[in-house]
């Protein structure tokens, strides 16, 4: 944007200018207007694209305690169900774990992304919060002063600068905050591995999410609701997402969930696809200046073991704590010190994220294990030490279901 246009540009201003409506930016919007907190959140979708934007499903106890710590967890309660297994499938026999009952015993919730979304937008509106949608934030200023902002891009073609005390860059691995960082401040690895993922409409196969580990690649179940089901397929980097027809797919997934064994998947349309490169990233430090970065802006894993909602919304609530601190109380200790504590908990979750992709992958072509009998071999192994031993097990469930 040239110096000309910002000069025209319309004006209006927020304590707090939250950058996305996902799961971050909506918790945080929520918790800052409880604590009586100006903000705003410009999100570039439309309110029905918000709405049914399909992603995780399974929250950990955390999240579900600072819903509930909040007042958003009706729907939760609601229409989610408790969720404690899982199931891995190997060359050498199935087995499976009741996280619930290892370790510190926690569950997951599942509750698909959407409706928890759908649920914070309705409380936000309720509490009387400011949103404006098809807003697409084009750049953030001034983050080493006193008075940040941001030009956005609204519905109607007008782009308005939005002047600050704080940014909360909630947009995600692509949105603007991220964009508006040094060149070198976003550290990634790829895990070289892609899945096709896949929304069924069919009833869960298992009552457990299910881990298949195949000589010709990784295959996952997780329910998402009574009638659809989400799956995974390890998919040949480069290939579309449509090059099968759907009943290769299925048969594909029976093959390596080894359905002629251990049972049917009940099949159905399969209502979308995507690709899904096995990529992660984290933004260290999360602040610069008076910008904060949360939930996906902040770091993105694998979604292996299903963490980035619930980094997301963990951070929003450390974030809210903080920002709230500094502008009623005029208390900044809880700002300076987010990004440290944040990173604790990324990168705890990008190890046991690594751990598991590792676990269910053969390393990809191009890597030095490929190929490798020595790598496979100390794969089986650790598959077995996870199916036999009891410490092992209690470790998996207190970091699968942990944040
Ligand atoms: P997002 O949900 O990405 O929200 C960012 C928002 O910012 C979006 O609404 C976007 O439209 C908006 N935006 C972007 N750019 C701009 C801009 N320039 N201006 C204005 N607005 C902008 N996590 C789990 O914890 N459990 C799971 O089971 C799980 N399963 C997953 C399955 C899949 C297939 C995928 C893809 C992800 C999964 N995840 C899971 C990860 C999880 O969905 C994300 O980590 C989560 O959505 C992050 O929330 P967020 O609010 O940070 O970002």
């Amino acid at each position: 944007m040239t110096d000309s246009q910002t000069s025209r540009a319309l004006r209006a201003s927020a304590d707090v200018v939250i950058l996305g409506a996902g799961p971050a930016g909506l918790v945080l919007g929520n918790l800052l207007l409880a604590a009586g907190t100006d903000c705003v959140i410009l999100e570039r979708a439309s309110p029905s694209r918000v709405r049914t934007r399909a992603r995780a499903g399974f929250l950990a106890p955390n999240t579900v305690r600072i819903l509930d710590g909040h007042g958003l967890a009706d729907g939760l309660h609601r229409y989610g169900h408790p969720h404690a297994a899982c199931e891995f499938r190997t060359q050498d026999g199935r087995f499976r774990l009741d996280y619930g009952a290892l370790g510190q015993g926690g569950r997951h919730h599942v509750y698909p992304q959407q409706d928890l979304v759908t649920d914070l937008l309705r409380h936000y509106l309720g509490r009387g919060g400011r949103i404006r949608f098809r807003t697409e934030v084009l750049a953030v200023h001034d983050t080493d002063g006193t008075r940040p902002s941001v030009t956005a891009r609204g519905p109607d073609g007008r782009t308005v600068r939005w002047t600050a005390r704080y940014v909360a860059g909630c947009d995600g691995r692509r949105g603007a905050a991220r964009r508006s960082l040094p060149a070198d401040a976003v550290h990634h690895h790829d895990h070289g591995v892609t899945w096709l993922g896949l929304l069924a409409q069919a009833p869960p196969s298992l009552d457990a999410v299910g881990y298949a580990v195949h000589d010709r690649g990784f295959a996952g179940h997780m329910a998402r609701t009574p009638e659809v089901t989400r799956y995974y397929l390890q998919w040949q980097r480069g290939t579309a997402a449509d090059a099968w027809p759907e009943q290769r797919i299925w048969d594909e997934l029976d093959i390596r969930m080894r359905a002629p064994e251990y049972g049917p998947l009940n099949r159905g349309a399969l209502l979308e696809r995507g690709l899904f490169d096995l990529s992660c990233d984290v933004a260290e430090p999360l602040r610069h200046g008076s910008l904060f970065l949360a939930g996906d802006a902040a770091s993105v894993l694998a979604p292996a073991a299903a963490k980035g909602a619930n980094l997301a919304v963990l951070e929003a609530e450390m974030l809210a704590e903080a920002l709230v601190d500094a502008l009623t109380r005029g208390d900044t200790g809880g700002l300076d010190t987010y990004s440290d504590r944040s990173l604790e908990h990324i990168w705890r979750a990008q190890e046991f994220t690594g751990w598991m992709t590792r676990l269910l992958h053969a390393p990809p072509d191009g890597d030095p294990g490929a190929g490798s009998f020595f790598q496979a071999a100390r794969r089986r192994s650790r598959i077995a030490s996870l199916r036999t031993s009891r410490s092992h097990q209690d470790w998996f469930a207190d970091n699968y279901v942990g944040v």
